[in-house]
């Protein structure tokens, strides 16, 4: 899974990306690093997996991982060529989920390319980019869907699609809250234009220290992000890209103390993870045994074959049976046999949708 960290220019997202990826990097058991100077991989924070190494005196223990791309350079503009702007779109469309940072800190040594604060202003301006750079996306398509349109029914409904969603661009909404008709071909071929602005986004409100302890709740600029998120679906969170880059320099120890002092009980990084992974759909399930815990990303909705299939090919190919004990129930026995002894662990089939936190052992033949 991959998130784009998006922006205007001095908002934060570097401040922000960099914190991640080296919060990422100092934590412990896992070979964390930033592919390029602009992708990182970063742990998806669950004290689970530590719980059941230590059960298991496990070797290693392995989180779930995200990967974010930094897409510096996105300036009013960008559509049409500005800047490097229609290669920073291009990498856009290459992540799975979006997360829009929106400076909401005032402070006089940071100029705003725009001359003040403004949530609402900032977010149009950049959504207007990826929405332009969509409509183009559109316009091709519907030229050649056009030529064909009068002879091919398929094509002839694709064509009213097109107009459709064209419209609501047009409008400056987003194409995430447009209606697509619930018609399989209609879904498939809008999943295949893969606009920007259907992508799931994470609005980050960053904001200054001081507004931190109560989520920005005093801070105006926030409550302007968090409308325009709820409007039109999006998810909205509260950082402070300032600090986390502090916090990715302390130790575990250090961090809690710190955090404290702020009245904080998560780092914004953990929120920014655990909130891009509810809304993209995503849970964990975890496997234990002395060479490695690990916990695994899977869509809600994944049964048991294909969740096998993560792992590896075979285990998804061969798949015969998965031994299925949620993970507090393992806790709380102490020990898989002790949980079996109690008749607690599931014997589960192909059709098994696999839950979150479910302690899986596969059992597969090829
Ligand atoms: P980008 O252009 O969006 O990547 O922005 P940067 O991450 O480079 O940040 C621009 C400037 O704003 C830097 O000098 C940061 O130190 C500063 N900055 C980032 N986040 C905060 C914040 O939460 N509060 C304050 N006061 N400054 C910040």
């Amino acid at each position: 899974m991959k998130l784009g960290i998006v922006g205007l220019p001095n908002v934060g997202k570097s401040t922000l990306f960099n914190s991640l990826t080296k919060a990422g990097a100092e934590s412990a058991n896992y070979p964390f690093c930033t592919i390029d100077p602009n992708v990182g991989i970063v742990a998806v924070p669950d004290e689970r997996i530590e719980k059941l190494g230590e059960l298991y005196n496990t070797k290693k223990v392995t989180p779930a991982v995200i990967e974010f791309v930094d897409i510096a350079g996105l300036v009013k503009g960008a559509s049409k060529g500005e800047g490097l702007g229609n290669q920073f779109l291009a990498n856009i469309r290459e992540v799975d989920a979006i997360v829009h940072v929106v400076r909401c800190f005032e402070d006089e040594n940071i100029i705003h390319v725009e001359g003040s604060v403004d949530p609402a202003r900032d977010i149009e301006t950049i959504n207007l980019e990826l929405i332009f750079s969509d409509l183009e996306i559109l316009e091709r398509r519907f030229a050649k869907v056009t030529k064909g349109a009068r002879m091919d029914k398929a094509l002839a409904k694709e064509e009213e699609m097109l107009k459709g969603i064209k419209e609501h661009l047009e409008e400056g909404k987003m194409a995430r809250t447009f209606e697509v008709p619930d018609d399989e071909d209609l879904i498939k071929a809008f999943k295949e234009y893969n606009l920007l602005t259907a992508k799931k986004t994470i609005y980050a409100a960053n904001v200054a220290e001081d507004d931190l302890a109560d989520d920005g709740a005093n801070n105006p600029y926030v409550k302007t992000v968090k409308e325009i998120a709820a409007s039109e679906g999006s998810g909205a969170l509260v950082i402070c890209a300032q600090i986390e880059q502090e916090l990715a320099d302390l130790d575990e120890e250090e961090k809690k103390e710190y955090l404290e002092e702020l009245g904080v009980t998560s780092s914004g990084l953990d929120k920014l993870v655990t909130e891009s992974y509810s809304l993209l759909g995503l849970i964990s399930f975890l496997t234990a045994g002395e060479d490695e815990c690990r916990a695994w990303t899977i869509k809600k909705g994944t049964k048991a074959p294909q969740a096998a299939g993560k792992i590896h090919t075979d285990f998804e190919r061969g798949f015969i049976k998965a031994e299925v004990v949620p993970y507090e129930v393992l806790i709380k026995e102490g020990s898989l046999a002790a949980a079996k002894e109690k008749g607690l662990v599931g014997l589960e089939g192909k059709e098994y949708v696999v839950k979150d936190g479910d302690v899986i052992l596969f059992r597969f033949n090829v």
